[in-house]
């Protein structure tokens, strides 16, 4: 049988960070990768902004993996050439209520560390955004926006220079946890077994699905499964903003906020819809929703300027109702299974925390 000293499964830009990570520490390293192509999974379906990790609970691994991250990323899209703009946003507070919301944040987001967070009065932050309506302003001037398809392929780049390989239509059926490590079970066009000493399993929506075929894997401590589906719609025409917008979060997600493109084009979502199965058609019927959303911060939101755009789906390791769950990063440690490592629920901010990610993986495993 194969054998080689790394097997990360999932090209995703989190498996493609941990393979680059390893690749270039040395280790013979090869991902798996069940469709045809890299990127082809939540990690093209996102708003493609680089957070400053202003939401997350102080001392959570999205709050620290955030902010190293955006630093990570922001020196590696500048030394690899990866576009990418540091254009600021504001969260803005539509009533008191959410003026004191705000301030909370921006607490938050200090104690965090993340840096550059001005507060704006409604009439400040209008000044530079007039169509703006709010009664205040939080900026994030250290917020910005990615090609996260470049990033893929520059990581992808780097992996192969250090002597990596993706193998696609190889998905990972199921494994078995052994002294020398963890033999996988591939299927695909030209399946095998192959052996490696670390696992590390990015399979982002199938991670659980993953974890869970592997013999010798406590099933208790798989989490489970909820499918957060957010749908976005473009906005025909220009955008009146230069900056992204955002309103003050709402439960399971962000709130429908303005994103832009690197083009200027801009885009409102994700809203946030539980789904049962993957299933990515944006539902035109939930265009009202959206309208009413934006125009508390835009009222001059034109009737018929939205479209339905694309959709990408959450892997939420806690479902409606309940609090938002941390990453959870789980090695032998916490499971018993030697060389194999979990990354569950790797929802937003992982792909500005990617980098960072990688790692912290690589200094558990290595
Ligand atoms: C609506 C939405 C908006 C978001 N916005 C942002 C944002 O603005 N900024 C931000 O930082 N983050 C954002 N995120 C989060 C970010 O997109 C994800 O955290 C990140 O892309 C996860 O990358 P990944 O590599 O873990 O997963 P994926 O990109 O899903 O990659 C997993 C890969 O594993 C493969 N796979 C699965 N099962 C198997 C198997 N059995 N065998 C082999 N391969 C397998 C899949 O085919 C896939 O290619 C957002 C997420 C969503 C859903």
């Amino acid at each position: 049988m194969e054998r080689v000293d790394c097997i990360v499964i999932g090209a995703g830009v989190v498996g493609l960070a941990v393979a680059r990570e390893m690749a270039q520490r040395g280790l013979e390293t090869l991902v798996l990768e069940q469709a045809v192509d890299i990127g082809t999974g939540t990690s093209s379906r996102n708003s493609e902004v680089i957070h400053a990790g202003i939401y997350y609970p102080p001392g959570s691994l999205k709050a620290s993996l955030c902010v190293r991250g955006k630093q990570l990323l922001y020196a590696y899209c500048g030394a690899r050439g990866v576009a990418y703009r540091r254009c600021g946003k504001y969260i803005v507070a539509t009533s008191a209520e959410q003026q004191t919301k705000l301030e909370q944040l921006a607490e938050n987001g200090r104690r965090n560390g993340v840096d550059a967070l001005t507060m704006l009065t409604g009439a400040a932050a209008r000044a530079v955004e007039p169509s703006l309506q709010c009664v205040a302003a939080l900026e994030s001037g250290s917020t910005g926006i990615i090609d996260s398809h470049g990033l893929m392929l520059a990581l992808r780049g780097d992996f192969e220079a250090a002597g990596g390989m993706v193998a696609f239509d190889a998905p990972v059926l199921g494994g078995d946890g052994g002294a020398d490590g963890v033999v996988l079970n591939v299927g695909g066009s030209e399946p095998m077994e192959i052996q490696a000493g670390l696992v590390i399993n990015c399979a982002g929506l199938g991670a659980q699905a993953v974890a869970r075929s592997v013999q010798g894997m406590p099933a208790a401590l798989v989490p489970p499964l909820f499918l957060a589906k957010g749908n976005y719609y473009s906005l025909q025409g220009r955008s009146p903003f230069s900056r992204l917008i955002y309103p003050v979060p709402e439960e399971g997600g962000l709130g429908v906020h303005l994103t832009l493109d690197l083009g200027g084009q801009a885009r409102f979502g994700p809203d946030v819809e539980w789904v049962d199965e993957l299933d990515y058609r944006v539902d035109p019927r939930r265009a009202d929703v959206f309208y009413a959303a934006i125009r508390r911060y835009w009222p001059a939101l034109p009737d018929g300027a939205l479209q339905p755009a694309y959709s990408g789906i959450r892997p939420k390791i806690s479902g409606p109702g309940s609090a938002a769950e941390d990453f959870q990063l789980q090695g032998p440690d916490n499971h018993g299974v030697r060389g194999l490592f979990n990354l569950f629920g790797i929802e937003s901010p992982g792909l500005t925390a990617s980098m960072a990610i990688a790692e912290r993986v690589a200094g558990q495993m290595l």
